[in-house]
């Protein structure tokens, strides 16, 4: 469905203009207007959902299966793929959108990647337990 006042949606609806990279019934892939290195795009359902789990199964993998076509076709070799859900972890349009993020020595996405202290295994597997 659309949502007014998402930016992602408008850019879908041709309201906002986009640089479009990729396009099926499904799915909408464009470059980001904020690039952390050349090629940086975008890959979003056409139709509005927040987060992830929000979004049809359809378009997710239509979207997994665009990442790797573009990627391919751009001949990106180095590349994260981000897919941020929630302001807490770092999204900023609440429209579900994965990042294609080309790497190289100078430019892309930067990680900081800080384990929890003191956890074993034991407590690991108690937690997913208790979500059964
Ligand atoms: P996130 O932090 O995962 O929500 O990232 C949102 C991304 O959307 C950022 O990389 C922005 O540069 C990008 N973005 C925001 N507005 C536009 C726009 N109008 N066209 C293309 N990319 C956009
Ligand atoms: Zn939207």
């Amino acid at each position: 469905m659309y949502e007014q006042d998402c930016i992602f949606c408008k850019i879908v609806n041709e309201e906002i203009p986009s640089i479009k990279i990729y396009e099926t019934e499904n799915i909408y892939g464009f470059m980001d207007i904020f690039p952390l290195n050349d090629g940086h795009c975008l890959f979003i359902p056409k139709h509005h959902s927040v987060t992830m789990d929000e979004t049809s199964d359809v378009a997710l993998s239509e979207i997994l299966i665009a990442i790797k076509k573009v990627a391919k076709k751009l001949n990106i070799k180095n590349y994260n793929i981000l897919q941020n859900n929630g302001s807490i972890a770092h999204q900023q349009v609440m429209h579900t959108h994965f990042h294609l993020i080309p790497k190289d020595d100078t430019h892309g996405l930067q990680i900081g990647w800080e384990p929890k202290p003191s956890v074993n295994q034991e407590e690991i597997a108690k937690l997913i337990n208790s979500k059964d």
